[in-house]
């Protein structure tokens, strides 16, 4: 059987699977993404965990006939390497992923791509995405990846569609982004700052929220939510406007059919991420068809399969270039 490989290198977590022609996973692996100290560290987590795929799939990696991986940007694509991400530590510089990769399978075929691209690329693979789609991240951070006529987009060193870096917030009192820049989607909607934002809108009503507890997630801002907490409930109502912002912005650059939102903060929370969308698009689109939006991810594993399916398909994702 020949044997393909797909891996993820998220914010969090790394994973890897080893897959069929088919894109059936025959092997798996994963762990926590290591908080620095330094780029070799991390490096060397991602060729662990390769190994663990393959070893739980019973294939020596050399055996690999090609790898597809998918990393948090933003990207030196040429180089092969994550440069500085911005949810992970900082000044943990140039992440190596690609040569090191190509050193353990012994293969030139890599595909590497922005995380949210492999997303896109793992849609129209096993989703029957189409030429144009858009894959969306919701996560610790805001990510995109498009097709588009049958293009995976790339870009200059691989960082097309980083909408998690748009500004929707112009204000003068606009979010700061984890980034350092101002008023991003991401500074707004990203699982690390929902915390930070309630925190921000609070006007001193009463909440069930320890709006002072440092460990404050944006899994306790929806609970909160979903709890009946009238001001958590307007926290998220103010997400979703965002969203719904950001999503319009995606719809009129690229046009696509389906925006496949995925991310753990999506995942967590469907209903109360993709109905704003949904309800709010509408209004704020000057296309003639509003795409389909849908979930997509459910078990956090988009990008790995995405990264999989790159492998299978040149980099492509369509099923033809199987
Ligand atoms: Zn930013």
């Amino acid at each position: 059987m020949a044997t393909y490989l797909g891996v993820d290198l998220g914010a969090t977590t790394i994973r890897a699977v080893v897959g069929d022609r088919a894109g059936r996973v025959v092997g798996a692996d994963r762990t926590p993404t290591p908080a620095g100290p330094t780029s070799v560290a991390i490096t060397e987590a991602v060729l662990d965990t390769v190994r663990g795929a393959c070893g739980d799939a019973g294939v020596d990696p050399e055996s690999v006939v090609a790898a597809g991986v998918g990393a948090v940007g933003p990207l030196d694509h040429d180089a092969g390497v994550s440069v500085d991400p911005t949810n992970l530590p900082a000044d943990v510089g140039r992440i190596p992923l690609v040569d090191p990769l190509r050193t353990l399978l012994s293969t030139d075929r890599t595909h590497f791509h922005n995380d949210a691209t492999a997303g896109a690329i793992g849609e129209r693979f096993f989703r029957d995405g189409g030429d144009d789609l858009v894959y969306l991240t919701l996560s610790t951070g805001v990510g995109a990846g498009a097709v588009v006529d049958g293009h995976v987009l790339s870009g200059w060193d691989g960082n097309a569609a980083e909408l998690g870096h748009v500004t929707l917030d112009a204000s003068d009192d606009a979010r700061i982004c984890n980034c350092g820049g101002t008023g991003h989607w991401e500074a707004y909607c990203g699982g690390a700052n929902v915390a930070g934002y309630a925190r921000d809108l609070h006007d001193g009503e009463a909440t069930a929220l320890d709006l002072d507890d440092p460990d404050l997630g944006a899994a306790g801002v929806f609970d909160a939510a979903a709890d009946g907490d009238e001001f958590a409930a307007r926290v998220i109502d103010r997400i979703g406007r965002w969203n719904a912002l950001g999503v319009a912005t995606v719809v009129h650059a690229y046009a696509p059919r389906v925006v496949a939102v995925g991310g753990g903060v999506a995942r967590n929370n469907p209903d109360r991420i993709l109905g704003p969308i949904r309800d709010r698009l509408p209004s704020l689109l000057r296309v003639a068809r509003t795409p389909e939006i849908r979930l997509t991810d459910r078990d956090g594993d988009a990008v790995v399969r995405g990264a999989l399916a790159s492998a299978i398909t040149g980099g492509t994702g369509a099923p033809a270039d199987r």
